[in-house]
């Protein structure tokens, strides 16, 4: 409640019990310069010239963009709405924020027949931008064929007709397609829209804002203005000058997906999941009867096969161990040594702070060795590549409500 509105705030004091204010008014107050509360990004901002503190987020409640923006979407006064629907390369289906999506979606369809002479004025459009391609295999893969592939998987998130006015490839680090982006959404905001940059936390969004206020030539740190959402816990900020004079840029908080995995790990453990270079795969020859652990975070069964054996390829960091062995020895594998061998978690204890071990069972065919024909992903964690010629029974553990998902194969 202490931070209500009040990014420009800085008299506020913290209330005992809001501990994510508390939190943020202490790294508000890292610098000793007295009793100041101010949110955690603003003060990145200010004194970092940086969209955030890498550890500000993970301590700070959700933020409802449905509620919060939502009604200012469809602008009564002409202004166009454009939102910027951001997704992990590394995590699509469980970083793409699908909520506001369907928000977006069900705006277009409301007006479906208005769309004969294009997009109606008024409605809101989005642009789908695809961060981090770097850490996927780019070599190998298709521009084109990711492209497509994004797009169909948003259009699967929004699980209705989203309509997307593009879809780019950026890499913030590499600078790749952050110009491009930058253009497009000056053209699709014109003179006097509303930009939304929207996605789940660690998506990369503040990485890619920098980005693109340097690429737009603002010298130093972009401008804080006043919060446009008021009454919100966690505040949208304006980033000032990055579209032109009038159209305006809204950096939204991070959203927290609870069916990510990665939103149960402690920040210890998050520094073994996340990935930070170009993932490469690990692949398997498995037969029916044995299985593979992603840590101790997800297991992979083999149960029936119409063949003698797949090929699974595993694309996870680096830093998290695979174990494959006999699917008899996995319990006891799981008692002993989740926790302990197969990290993170890190430590048995930690092993019931992730819930209940859930199995989810899939059915895959195919007709090709040399070419996953299925993904199956998990939210934050990575995904299997299925590589088959004939059926196969698989059944996938995980802690429960964590989203684990079949779907066309990306690499
Ligand atoms: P936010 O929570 O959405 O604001 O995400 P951040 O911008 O803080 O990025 C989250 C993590 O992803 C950080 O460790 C970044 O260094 C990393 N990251 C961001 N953009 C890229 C990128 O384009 N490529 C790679 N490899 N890592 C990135």
């Amino acid at each position: 409640a202490s931070l209500k509105s009040g990014h420009l705030r800085e008299d506020l004091e913290p209330s005992g019990s809001d501990k994510p204010a508390a939190a943020a008014a202490e790294m508000a107050d890292s610098k000793g310069e007295g009793k100041v509360l101010v949110c955690a990004r603003c003060h990145s901002l200010r004194h970092y010239g940086r969209v955030k503190h890498p550890d500000a987020e993970r301590l700070l409640p959700d933020f409802d963009f449905v509620a919060a923006v939502g009604p200012r979407l469809a602008s009564p006064s002409g202004a166009r709405s454009l939102v910027l629907l951001l997704a992990d390369a590394s995590d699509f289906d469980g970083s793409f924020p699908r909520a506001v999506a369907r928000l977006v979606a069900a705006a277009g369809e409301a007006h479906s027949a208005d769309w004969k002479h294009g997009a109606p004025a008024n409605l809101p459009r989005a642009l789908l931008v695809v961060t981090k391609l770097d850490l996927l295999p780019t070599p190998s893969l298709s521009p084109d064929d990711v492209h497509a592939w994004a797009h169909s998987r948003a259009r699967a998130g929004a699980g209705s007709d989203l309509r997307l006015a593009g879809v780019h490839l950026v890499s913030a680090a590499r600078g790749w397609g952050v110009r491009d982006l930058l253009e497009h959404v000056r053209e699709l905001a014109g003179t006097r829209g509303n930009v939304w940059a929207v996605g789940a936390r660690n998506v990369g969004k503040s990485t890619l804002l920098n980005a693109i206020a340097r690429c737009s030539g603002i010298a130093g740190r972009p401008t804080l203005t006043e919060a446009p959402v008021p009454g919100t816990t966690l505040d949208v900020i304006k980033l000032d000058g990055v579209l032109g004079a009038q159209a305006k840029l809204f950096d939204t908080p991070g959203l927290l997906h609870g069916h990510q995995l990665t939103s149960r790990l402690t920040s210890e453990e998050m520094k073994l999941v996340q990935v930070r270079k170009e993932m490469s795969p690990r692949t398997y020859r498995i037969k029916t009867g044995q299985s593979i652990h992603i840590g101790g975070l997800v297991r992979l069964d083999v149960e029936e096969l119409t063949v003698g054996s797949i090929y699974v390829t595993v694309w996870a960091a680096p830093l998290v161990p695979l174990h494959m062995g006999k699917t008899e020895n996995a319990a006891a594998l799981m008692k002993e040594h989740f926790g302990l061998q197969l990290q993170p978690p890190i430590g048995q204890e930690q092993v019931k702070e992730l819930g209940k071990w859930v199995r989810k069972q899939f059915k895959v065919s195919g007709n090709s060795w040399d070419m996953n024909s299925k993904d199956i992903a998990i939210a934050g964690i990575g995904w299997f590549g299925i590589g088959l010629k004939g059926e196969a029974v698989l059944g996938l553990w995980t802690y429960d409500g964590v989203d684990v998902i079949s779907r066309s194969s990306l690499v």
